[in-house]
């Protein structure tokens, strides 16, 4: 069973250390910030034994250089993205074998927020970074809708108990657009109170269940009726497959944003 450490930067980013329990070694993923990262080390006396990275962008990587001179451990990341730091460039497939932990991910590439980004997958957990979200997806800054789509159905097909680890705390505002698209969807209705009460008392509404997102996040649900008609109300004609839904949704979701 694996233990996975929050620790929360600028606004709204969450760096995430997974190890297993009691071991006081840890992975540390997407560190944009070495500072709350280097307090939550030495304030549990943790010691990290690799760093690893889903996609090039600033709130993502700032930190990698200052943590990585300090403890001097790998960094992994996508091969094909420019990434400051990076000593073990991964592709999709390729296993992430941390011996010092006892962990292994594997890698999928999930190219559509930008071109090379990876995800790491494995002890039951999904560490996505700005691809999926809880109830929402990342933004299309590099790749196409037709990407996109294809990375979220390959995220689709992960066992359903798969704890989906986002970077970002976006649950509430998804979650205000997912009833947008599909406003009698019972599941969404009940997450939106489940996500108030947490947030309420502070707490992350990160993770989540990939069976609660297969239920409530309309960018994986482009094959179910309410949402195919939804997007085709919204376009104001036909959509020709699963891909037009998604990139419809997405359109849509940037419109209000
Ligand atoms: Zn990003
Ligand atoms: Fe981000």
């Amino acid at each position: 069973m694996l233990d996975v450490r929050c620790v929360p930067a600028f606004d709204d980013n969450y760096i995430w250390l997974p190890g297993l329990p009691g071991s006081g070694k840890v992975a540390i993923v997407d560190p944009g910030d070495a500072e709350p990262v280097l307090a939550r080390l030495t304030g549990e006396a943790l010691e990290p034994v690799a760093i690893l990275i889903t996609h090039h962008h600033g709130d993502h990587t700032g930190g990698i250089c200052s943590l990585a001179q300090r403890y001097n451990i790998p960094v992994y990341g996508p091969a094909r993205e420019r990434i400051p730091g990076l000593t073990h460039p991964v592709s999709d497939g390729d296993t992430v074998v941390l011996e010092g932990l006892g962990l292994e991910f594997s890698v999928m590439e999930t190219p559509g927020h930008t071109r090379g980004h990876a995800c790491y997958v494995g002890h039951g957990v999904l560490f996505c970074g700005d691809t999926l979200f809880t109830a929402g997806c990342g933004r299309l800054f590099e790749g196409t809708p037709q990407q996109m789509h294809d990375s979220l159905n390959r995220i689709s097909a992960l066992p359903e108990t798969t704890l989906v680890y986002c970077a970002h705390e976006y649950t509430a505002a998804n979650l205000r657009f997912a009833l947008v698209v599909e406003p009698d969807n019972a599941d969404i209705l009940a997450r939106i109170d489940e996500v108030a009460r947490r947030r309420a008392r502070h707490e992350p509404t990160v993770p989540a269940p990939l069976l609660q997102e297969l239920k409530t996040n309309p960018f994986l649900r482009c094959a179910s009726p309410a949402v195919i008609s939804a997007a085709e109300r919204y376009a104001g004609h036909a959509l020709a497959d699963g891909a037009a839904v998604f990139a419809t949704v997405r359109q849509w979701k940037d419109a209000l944003d």
